[in-house]
């Protein structure tokens, strides 16, 4: 029996609430965050303090509405923009359950990485919980092309990623990352890497009242000419890391972590997305399993044995819980 002995098999939380404030990246307005311990099979959901509704909208692929230029996922009539690079620290801290309170339509952008959500989360501590994790463990290749865009997983015993970009641009040209995901790396390679854009975008973004917190503080920008920040770039390939930031943020809209090695080219938000619809879709391609004490795998044939839609196939691993405000 294989074992997986640097995935730890039990699922964890975090040790206490934390807040957290900063830019909406779209509105321009402050938004406020706190993020709680949640129990076991709970996973991870969002909830928006500022409106009357308490409904929790779970972290979950069926619930993304908007991918154009971040991953927005919504439920009734509360929606939550800019979920990738938070979901990117959980996902890359190992976090399974988690409540997420914001009061405003979108995570704050901080300073556009992972990095601080990541020291946010560590001041919490990470809390071992007692009930085992289940991941997905591709067994055969499943691939998503739109265009010049590709994005594939592989099995793989753990979780890879690697990303190659290419723009025309002279600071970005080609670039190839690639990582096999623990937290440990996740922290030292990959969570400082910041989103990046072009002053003529955000400019063109702003004028029609989008990006309205975007600024050299929350993101990397160039013009023609190069990097505008006056600290220039984290690292040399700072742009093709901040890529795998955003597709360990997305995929942890599948619902569990999952074992393979995903390899993208050119990938956004819309394809990370197709790639988790297409894993759903394609349940002869993976196997639902959880780990024992020891790191052994263990199949759950009785998760897979019907084939359902995507949002069926994993939501019952995230037993509906009701969230209930505190007083
Ligand atoms: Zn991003």
């Amino acid at each position: 029996m294989k074992t997986f002995s640097q995935i730890s098999p039990y699922q964890s939380t975090i040790r206490k609430a934390v807040h957290i404030s900063g830019v909406g990246l779209h509105s321009g307005d402050r938004i406020k965050m706190t993020l709680s311990p949640a129990g076991a099979n709970s996973g991870i959901r969002f909830v928006r303090k500022d409106l009357d509704t308490n409904n929790p909208v779970p972290a979950f692929m069926n619930r993304v509405v908007d991918t154009t230029m971040a991953t927005t996922i919504s439920e009734g009539n509360a929606s939550i923009a800019t979920t990738e690079h938070l979901l990117a620290a959980i996902n890359g801290l190992s976090i399974d359950n988690i409540i997420i309170e914001v009061d405003g339509p979108e995570v704050p952008i901080m300073d556009g990485s992972s990095a601080p959500f990541v020291n946010l989360l560590l001041d919490a501590g990470i809390r071992q919980q007692k009930s085992y994790r289940r991941l997905v463990k591709i067994t055969r290749e499943i691939s998503f092309r739109d265009s010049d865009r590709h994005i594939s997983i592989y099995p793989y015993d753990g979780f890879k990623v690697t990303a190659e970009i290419n723009f025309t641009h002279d600071t970005i040209n080609r670039q190839v990352y690639s990582v096999a995901v623990t937290p440990r790396k996740f922290v030292a390679e990959i969570c400082r890497a910041r989103t990046f854009g072009f002053l003529e975008d955000v400019k063109k973004l702003q004028e029609n009242g989008l990006a309205l917190g975007a600024s050299l503080d929350n993101a990397v920008g160039m013009d023609q000419h190069g990097v505008l920040n006056r600290e220039g770039l984290r690292y040399d390939n700072e742009f093709v890391r901040h890529k795998i930031v955003d597709i360990i943020g997305d995929m942890t809209l599948l619902g569990c972590p999952v074992l393979g090695h995903i390899v993208a080219y050119k990938s956004g938000h819309s394809q990370h997305l197709k790639l988790m619809e297409t894993i759903a879709a394609t349940p002869d391609a993976w196997e639902f399993v959880e780990l024992k004490k020891g790191g052994q795998l263990s199949v759950l044939n009785k998760f897979v044995s019907r084939t359902k839609e995507a949002g069926n196939r994993f939501l019952p691993i995230l037993a509906p819980v009701v969230h209930k405000r505190p007083v």
